[in-house]
């Protein structure tokens, strides 16, 4: 029997965790898998890890992984994914907005043949705010950078073991893991579903937490802002030099309007600045190198294979 892994980051869901168990429980008596719960305590304040504790104590199949501290929910699905045995791995929020049935849904996808099955919002219950910065905020990043991440989906979503296998490779610091998954590609596929309010609690994502999400998608997964930087510098020395030849026409054709000293002062201020900003265009150039080699990225995914094994020794004939 095929094993599913269930990933759950938890952030003080103390009243949220009794009645996912339950609920998970309930969806997956009814089918033919082995699986496993992996709950992720990232640092709660509440009585979550308590109540983590006795679910482990009562079930096998639960996994618990305490974390030392608050490391932020990208770190939490990650620690479940590095630690995940399944044939593939489903990542869910712990407060019922991503309801077990779908699940489901996505475990159907995959057995069509699919690698990575992401849920994608019908609808949506969350503040206008939210909906209308998050809907800009993928325009922006789609538009700057490589990847392309479906509109309307989040972390809920079903990775086979093989794409887990590849992700695990991804160690940056600052993880965008719905931009990792679009990126390694593999077959991908969406599943429809309504997302529900929070069961109860609340968000573990203020907007300093959201914000500093949001960047990190842009950052890890574009080099616009630094590219826009070196365009800066060789427009800015294009300037310059036309600035320098005008300083020096109207010091050598006109020069009873010139004030004494203006000219050799202005060509020294723009010399230097556009010098400046070349020079710092082309570190800029090198940094971003640097920077896509220390992400230390695998250079490829494979998705298959096909040879014939000692083939080598034998003529087709
Ligand atoms: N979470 C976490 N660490 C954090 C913040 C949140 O593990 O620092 C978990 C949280 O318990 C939940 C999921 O990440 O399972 C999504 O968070 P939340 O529901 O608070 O975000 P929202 O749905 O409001 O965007
Ligand atoms: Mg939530």
């Amino acid at each position: 029997m095929k094993l599913l892994s269930f990933v759950f980051p938890i952030y003080n869901e103390s009243e949220n965790i009794d009645l996912l168990y339950q609920e998970m429980t309930r969806v997956l008596g009814a089918v033919e898998y082995r699986y496993e719960l992996i709950f992720v305590n990232d640092g709660s304040a509440d009585d979550s890890l308590g109540k983590l504790m006795a679910l482990q104590g009562r079930d096998p199949r639960v996994v618990v992984i305490d974390f030392a501290r608050n490391f932020g929910h990208q770190m939490a699905v990650t620690a479940g994914l590095d630690r995940a045995d399944g044939d593939a791995v489903v990542i869910m929020d712990s407060d019922l907005q991503d309801p077990p049935e779908v699940a489901l849904e996505l475990v159907a996808k995959w057995e069509e043949g699919f690698d990575v099955v992401y849920a994608q919002r019908r609808s949506r219950e969350d503040t206008a705010f939210k909906k209308f910065t998050a809907n800009m905020y993928y325009r922006v990043l789609s538009s700057l950078s490589d990847i392309d991440i479906p509109r309307n989906t989040g972390d809920f979503r079903l990775v086979d073991r093989k794409v887990v296998l590849e992700l695990r490779k991804y160690r940056e610091q600052d993880r965008f893991l719905r931009g990792m998954v679009s990126y390694v590609g593999y077959r991908q596929t969406a599943v429809k579903f309504d997302r529900h309010a929070r069961h109860a609690g609340e968000t573990g994502y203020p907007l300093r937490k959201m914000i500093k999400f949001a960047l990190d998608g842009i950052i890890g997964f574009s080099d616009k802002p630094l590219r826009l930087i070196s365009g800066m510098g060789v427009l800015m020395a294009v300037i310059s030099v036309i600035g320098i030849i005008y300083a020096l026409v109207r010091r050598l054709f006109f020069p009873a309007q010139v004030v004494n000293g203006w000219t050799f002062t202005i060509i020294v201020v723009l010399l230097v600045g556009g010098i400046q900003l070349l020079m710092m265009g082309i570190m800029g150039t090198y940094l971003g190198r640097i920077y896509t080699q220390v992400k230390g990225r695998p250079l490829y995914s494979v998705r298959s294979i096909a040879s014939t094994p000692g083939a080598e020794f034998h003529d087709p004939e």
